[in-house]
C-alpha cells in the first residue's frame, strides 16, 4: 500500500512514518502543503492522509483543489483541534475518514487498510453507460484493450457523462501535475480513444466543447 502523508508537526510524522513502515506500508512524506499538493496530484497513493493545520496550504484546501482536478485518492484528514466543524468541512470537500489527533497509529493504519481495500473493489467493478461496457481491471472497452492513458481519459468520460471534462482535469489526473503546460498529450490520446471508438461496435463519440474540453455523447 503506497501512502502520501502529510503533516508539518516532525517529530509526530517520524514516529507515525516509522510504525507505517513496521506494517509494511510505502509512506511518501511532505512537510508543508505546497509539496503536499503538488505530490497528491499524482496518481500515485493508494491514500492520501492530509493534516488541516499546514503551512502555505492547508489540508482543506488541498483536499478541495485535488477533487476539483478529478483526484479520486481517499482521503483521511488529521486535525488537531478535534472540532466538529473541521470534521464536517472535510467531509464536504470530499473527504473519506477523519482521525482527531491525538491517534494511536494502529487506528490510523485500520483506517488506512479500510481504504485502500476500496479502490481495489472498484478495480473488479465493471461500468456501463449505454453500449459501452468498460472491465477497469483489464482495462478493456467492450472487449478492446486501453493502455493506460487512454483508460485513464475514458474512465473520466464515463464517470462524468453529464458534463465536459477540461484539458487540465485530465492532464492532472492522467498524467500528473509536471505536464501542465502540454495539452497536446490530451489531444494526442483523445484521437487515440476517437479510433478505438470506432473500431468497437458503439454509439459513443468523444465531442470537443469550445472552451470547455470533452463530453461523451452517444448518437
Ligand atoms: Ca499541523
Amino acid at each position: 500500500m503506497r501512502v502520501l502523508y502529510v503533516e508539518d508537526e516532525k517529530i509526530l510524522a517520524e514516529a507515525v512514518i516509522y510504525l507505517l513502515k513496521k506494517e509494511k506500508i510505502d509512506v511518501t512524506y511532505a512537510e508543508d502543503g505546497e509539496t503536499g499538493l503538488e505530490l497528491a496530484l499524482k496518481p500515485n497513493y493508494d491514500v492520501i492522509v492530509l493534516d488541516i493545520m499546514l503551512p502555505k496550504i492547508s489540508g482543506l484546501e488541498i483536499l478541495e483543489t485535488i477533487r476539483k482536478r478529478g483526484v479520486q485518492t481517499p482521503v483521511i484528514m488529521l486535525s488537531a483541534l478535534n472540532e466538529v466543524e473541521d470534521k464536517i468541512k472535510g467531509l464536504n470537500y470530499g473527504a473519506d475518514d477523519y482521525l482527531a489527533k491525538p491517534f494511536k497509529t494502529a487506528e490510523l493504519v485500520a483506517r488506512l487498510r479500510a481504504l485502500a481495500r476500496r479502490p481495489a473493489e472498484m478495480t473488479a467493478e465493471i461500468i456501463e453507460l449505454k453500449d459501452l461496457k468498460y472491465d477497469k481491471a483489464n482495462r478493456t472497452l467492450n472487449g478492446t484493450t486501453l493502455t493506460d492513458k487512454e483508460a485513464g481519459i475514458l474512465e473520466m468520460l464515463i464517470n462524468n457523462p453529464d458534463s465536459a471534462i477540461t484539458k487540465e482535469q485530465i492532464l492532472a489526473h492522467v498524467w500528473g501535475v509536471e505536464a501542465e503546460f502540454d495539452e497536446n498529450y490530451v489531444e494526442v490520446y483523445i484521437s487515440y480513444l476517437r479510433k478505438k471508438l470506432k473500431e468497437i461496435d458503439t454509439k459513443a463519440k468523444i465531442k470537443t466543447i469550445r472552451s470547455l474540453g470533452y463530453k461523451i455523447i452517444f448518437e
